[in-house]
């Protein structure tokens, strides 16, 4: 996976895409308590959330919307999408 870090926190995270093509920052480590699933190692891995009650045996992880501690701030704009951790990775 191709790691890059918030460009608000500087935590490292990965973006992944689901499978109908939205991108979404997700921390880079592993968490119990995590609602998503990455699938394959290319650099933008395909993500998908677990639905409520799911079990999973693997990896799960967190969107970094969740876990960013400067997100509120940002969601304020209106922005249709995280162009604020878009950056050097070629995000548009
Ligand atoms: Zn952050």
């Amino acid at each position: 996976m191709k790691t890059t870090s918030c460009k608000s926190c500087g935590a490292l995270i990965v973006w992944a895409t689901s499978d109908t093509g939205k991108a979404m920052p997700v921390d880079v480590e592993p968490s119990e308590g995590g609602t998503i699933v990455l699938h394959g190692t290319d650099p933008n891995p395909i993500f998908r959330v677990l639905r409520k009650g799911e079990k999973y045996a693997g990896m799960l992880y967190r969107s970094h919307f969740s876990t960013c501690p400067n997100a509120a701030r940002h969601r304020r704009q209106r922005n249709d999408g995280p162009s604020w951790m878009a950056g050097s990775d070629g995000e548009p």
